[in-house]
């Protein structure tokens, strides 16, 4: 099954993904206890592909 995966070497922590498809929106993103983000839903929602293309150094991905 796909997954949303967010790979926290690459991430800036400009927080787009939280804004784009936050999970308290039905998205799959929040802050963590470090103010980066994090994956709180593995499972892609309908603003994951926003969220991937927002994404200014391609931390996000889907993963089948
Ligand atoms: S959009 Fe990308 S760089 Fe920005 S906080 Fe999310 S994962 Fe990190």
């Amino acid at each position: 099954m796909a997954k949303v995966v967010l790979d926290k070497t690459k991430c800036i922590g400009c927080g787009a993904c939280v804004a784009n498809c936050g999970v308290d929106n039905g998205g799959n993103f929040d802050f963590g206890d470090d103010n980066l983000p994090v994956v709180k839903n593995e499972t892609p929602t309908e603003n994951t592909q926003v969220a991937v293309e927002g994404c200014p150094v391609e931390a996000i991905s889907i993963e089948e």
